[in-house]
């Protein structure tokens, strides 16, 4: 298969599909800035208008993945330079406090804002739909539980993957993409064990808690590339939407050999990348870099529905100072 690049890539898929699609975007519970939006409204606002424009009534149902198994910063040796030697900073963001002190968790406090916000593109297009799924209540599917299982018993097989196609370095240690998140203290930190079948061990590094119980009594922190192969197999996935800084990272033929390799029954999704927003001082717009703004929506669509190629560099007439983040109402 080959992938769907920014505008054209869009045209290309829009003529390819029915509109009765299951599609699916992935989003770390952070705000709405102008990077976010891109793929998470801008781009599936677009695939509606098309689909439209094309004669298509758009019935997509979008799968909404809340992903709260992330690590809530990443750490590592250099993260920059060996991208798969990682781990999180303290935890997972489902158990990650809420910034602004008024919910249980920074995933509490995103996520009502993130739904209210996307069911406002169902004012525009009333047959689409949106389920929203966090990546921890993934944990009562069977297959959920085998991969996250070998994930844990063995990354170096993923690491692999990661380095061939990546063509990124990578060091001998540490290599882990998923493990418990401590019962007593909510961190990282630890050795977690498959001692047989789906019998965890774990041994916290912070607080010296041990713990030995089956797989569903223990939260987990699971890295996003092989959790995403979960999710496309268990929602029958049929396209996924995502930005552009994952095309960069190679996630598309990351994506087709971890799916040959541990779910080779699965079909390969269609796979469709947004260009990646640019900030103001010329890096990627994301919030840990301290460079995000907020876009008017409307503005930053029609911008992007003229614009057809990697990089999207917002300008300060795209840009709005005073945004109420909690509701994009007056968009659609
Ligand atoms: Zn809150
Ligand atoms: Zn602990």
């Amino acid at each position: 298969m080959k992938p769907y690049l920014y505008l054209s890539g869009l045209k290309n898929l829009v003529n390819e599909i029915t509109g009765c699609e299951v599609v699916h975007i992935g989003i770390r519970p952070y705000g709405f800035h102008a990077g976010n939006a891109m793929a998470l409204i801008v781009y599936p606002y677009l695939l509606c208008k098309y689909l439209e424009d094309y004669g298509k009534a758009p019935k997509i149902q979008f799968i909404i993945s809340i992903n709260d198994w992330e690590q809530d910063t990443l750490d590592g040796p250099d993260y920059r330079k060996y991208p798969f030697n990682i781990y999180p900073k303290n935890t997972s963001l489902q158990f990650t406090p809420d910034e602004s002190g008024c919910c249980k968790s920074t995933v509490d406090h995103w996520q009502p804002m993130i739904e209210n916000n996307l069911n406002k593109i169902k004012n525009r297009f009333k047959e689409i739909s949106f389920k929203f799924v966090r990546n921890s209540e993934l944990i009562s599917y069977p297959y959920c539980e085998k991969l996250l299982i070998e994930t844990i018993k063995n990354p170096k097989d993923q690491l692999k993957i990661l380095k061939k196609y990546s063509g990124k370095d990578a060091l001998d240690e540490p290599v882990s993409y998923a493990g418990v998140i401590c019962p007593k203290c909510r961190r990282s930190h630890g050795k977690t064990t498959v001692v047989k079948n789906n019998l965890i061990q774990w041994k916290c590094s912070n607080c010296g808690t041990r713990a030995k119980d089956t797989f569903k009594n223990f939260q987990y922190w699971w890295y996003h590339k092989p959790m995403l192969i979960a999710r496309i197999r268990i929602f029958k996935i049929d396209i996924t939407l995502s930005g552009g800084d994952h095309f960069s990272e190679e996630d598309f033929k990351i994506r087709e050999a971890l799916i040959k390799k541990y779910s080779p029954k699965t079909k390969e999704p269609k796979m469709i990348f947004t260009p990646t927003v640019v900030a103001l001082n010329g890096e990627k717009m994301s919030k840990s870099r301290n460079n995000i703004a907020f876009a008017d929506i409307k503005k930053l669509i029609s911008a992007t529905a003229n614009f057809d190629d990697k990089n999207f560099y917002i300008t300060q007439d795209l840009i709005l100072d005073k945004l109420d983040e909690k509701d994009y109402s007056s968009i659609f």
